[in-house]
């Protein structure tokens, strides 16, 4: 009797390795939804749009892109995390994802815990800009009057966990003066209320901001990046503009819930690598002074490392800062 179950349990087992070994063959036969955590139009949602064709082209299926935004890009990166582990729902995120652990204290998902990674995607430096007419025509002009109108001054982000929040506090922390923030649920909306003149300055990659900035639309005082960039050779770098060696450069990394088939992790890994060798896409980044990744560098393996030295990077910057979202 008792062989006899373990025979049936022994051919239970067997048919769903088989039916998983099915499920890895068939990956994809439906769209796959990439989860973006910032507003559309942002500059998450542009490398996501940016990168999902091509990717969409090799695997043989399209992407469907979902804006889930709050609280930083925790909301939507704690909904991938819960997801079905069968490779179709994929999470974008940024360097947030290594700044919301220490921000969070009660964050419901561990990043290296929940999630396969798929690997790495770009490194894009920020811009430090300002609305049009704001009063101040380079990066030290613009440190005086904030320190000299600190409660007139609003800084705007995309909540706490955002890029644009890391850089608005390195900033902060940089000259020594705390000013309003203002948040919103990505960089899209905030860049179109500093045109608007509704909202005084900015952090933000140039992924969004070099087309505002070449318009004339927002002033840009600075890049945080060691060189100027070739989409925006006027602008200096922080350590010209005279902020030392304040340096950022956010990243962008693909992720599924733990759990995921490794081949199915492979195979969007492999999607990924071969979109950011294509070379309109690789134009299309560099026009918006953003680096795609090397072939090697979009690999799991070493975005988890990546991730996990960011994680602890970013951990005693933060608490030195004394910045938490609870
Ligand atoms: N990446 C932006 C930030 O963190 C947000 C966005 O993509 O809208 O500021």
């Amino acid at each position: 009797m008792k062989k006899h179950l373990i025979s049936l349990a022994a051919a239970a087992a067997t048919s769903v390795l088989a039916g998983a070994a099915v499920a890895q063959d068939e990956y994809p036969n439906q769209s796959i939804t990439m989860v973006v955590p910032f507003s559309a139009g942002g500059p998450t949602d542009t490398v996501t749009r940016l990168i999902t064709e091509p990717m969409g082209q090799v695997l043989g299926q399209g992407f469907v892109v979902q804006n889930v935004t709050g609280a930083g890009g925790t909301v939507a990166a704690g909904q991938v995390a819960n997801a079905p582990a069968d490779g179709y729902t994929v999470l974008i995120h940024h360097i947030g994802m290594s700044t919301a652990p220490t921000l969070y204290p009660n964050l419901p998902y561990d990043p290296l815990e929940d999630f396969e990674t798929v690997g790495l995607v770009t490194e894009v430096p920020m811009t430090i800009i300002a609305r049009k007419d704001f009063p101040a025509e380079t990066l030290q002009e613009m440190i005086d009057y904030v320190k000299a109108n600190p409660d007139e001054v609003t800084l705007a982000n995309a909540g706490i966990g955002a890029a644009s929040q890391l850089c608005g506090m390195l900033f902060m922390d940089a000259i020594g003066t705390q000013i309003t923030t203002v948040p919103y649920p990505g960089t899209g909306p905030a860049l179109t209320d500093l045109v608007g003149g509704q909202v005084d300055i900015m952090c933000d990659q140039t992924t969004n901001t070099t087309g505002q900035i070449l318009g004339g639309e927002v002033k840009a005082y600075a890049v945080t990046a060691e060189e100027r960039l070739e989409n925006l050779p006027d602008v200096p770098t922080t350590a010209e503009a005279g902020l030392g060696d304040f340096q950022l450069r956010i990243w962008h990394g693909l992720y599924v819930p733990a759990g995921t088939d490794e081949a199915i992790v492979q195979k969007l890994s492999s999607a990924l690598q071969t979109a950011l060798q294509e070379q309109n896409v690789i134009d299309r980044f560099a026009e918006l002074g953003t680096t795609t990744v090397s072939q090697e560098r979009a690999t799991p393996e070493l975005h988890t490392e990546m991730l996990s030295s960011q994680i602890e990077l970013w951990r005693p910057i933060i608490q030195e800062a004394g910045v938490s979202a609870e």
